[in-house]
């Protein structure tokens, strides 16, 4: 199980969540996939970075045996027997989780008939859903061909080429973008990578009315000075006045530990960094 799956209808799947109020608008079906171009130090899901290696020194962190190498020294879990404490996750020294498999869209269509009548949709998050777009398209067509009422939308760090847009444009309804840092030397030391591309998605996505929302995750000290926030804030105004931008006051539950000290806003803080951006734009503001 250790690559990136290339079949359009299939892909590495990390996880599924059949109802989610915090992934896009209304209750959402969920699907997290592995891997994933950046390498943020705030990263929550640290596990969903990289494809397992197959290397097996999980399986000692399991306690309940639900983990093996098969006859090709290929990762093994026996999700039946999995007590879900994730001692795995903790001992991977790779950023990856034994529990990712490759999953088809004909096996997702069942699960997601089962939660139609409760939710507003399907968004496909990460690790980056983008890394994975002919999955991602193949899947959202199949919904779209069987649920009219269900929209999709895609989570994303926003690092993808315009090609990977406009493969998914036909069938995606929206997608909700992370703008790690306007200052393309913090994001670069924040996440690894360029925000070149992030940005060039924003002005896109917004061009084509298929932004939903940009997420800014601001930790103290690193990337949330009012200068940084006001500029950001003329930004994205001169794109849409009126955008909806999520303000994320960074949490250490779940980050690995970091070089640099990540310090969490208080509520306060968080309240302030609204007020910096409200004062570029008729922005609509959500502050989580
Ligand atoms: S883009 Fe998201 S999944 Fe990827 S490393 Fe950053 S926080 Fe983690
Ligand atoms: S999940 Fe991590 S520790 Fe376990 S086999 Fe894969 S790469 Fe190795």
């Amino acid at each position: 199980m250790a690559e990136l799956i290339e079949a359009p209808t299939t892909g590495l799947v990390t996880d599924v969540i059949e109802f989610s109020a915090v992934d896009g608008p209304g209750n959402r079906f969920v699907v997290f996939l592995q891997g994933c171009n950046f390498d943020c130090l705030a990263c929550h899901n640290p596990y969903t970075i990289k494809a397992c290696i197959d290397c097996g020194i999980c399986i000692e962190a399991c306690a309940a045996g639900a983990l093996s190498l098969d006859a090709e020294a290929k990762m093994v879990w026996d999700q039946a027997a999995c007590t879900g404490t994730d001692g795995c996750i903790a001992a991977c020294p790779y950023d990856s989780t034994p529990k990712a498999r490759p999953q088809a869209v004909a096996s997702l269509l069942p699960q997601i008939r089962r939660a139609a009548p409760f939710i507003s949709g399907v968004t496909v998050s990460g690790g980056e859903a983008t890394q994975q777009s002919g999955f991602v398209r193949a899947l959202f067509a199949a919904v779209k061909a069987e649920f009219v009422n269900l929209t999709c939308f895609v989570d994303s760090n926003g690092a993808a080429e315009p090609s990977v847009w406009q493969e998914l444009d036909e069938v995606m309804d929206a997608a909700m973008i992370d703008l790690k840092c306007l200052d393309d030397e913090i994001h670069r030391r924040i996440t690894g990578a360029s925000n070149a591309q992030v940005l060039a998605s924003i002005k896109a996505l917004a061009a084509r009315g298929k932004l939903y929302e940009v997420r800014l995750l601001l930790m103290v000290g690193v990337n949330d000075s009012d200068e940084l926030l006001a500029a950001t804030g003329r930004w994205l105004a001169a794109i849409d006045p009126k955008m909806r931008i999520k303000v994320i006051g960074y949490r250490a539950h779940g980050v690995r530990p970091s070089p640099v000290p990540l310090i969490e806003p208080d509520a306060a803080q968080r309240a302030h960094y609204a007020e910096v951006l409200a004062a570029e734009g008729q922005f609509d503001l959500v502050v989580i």
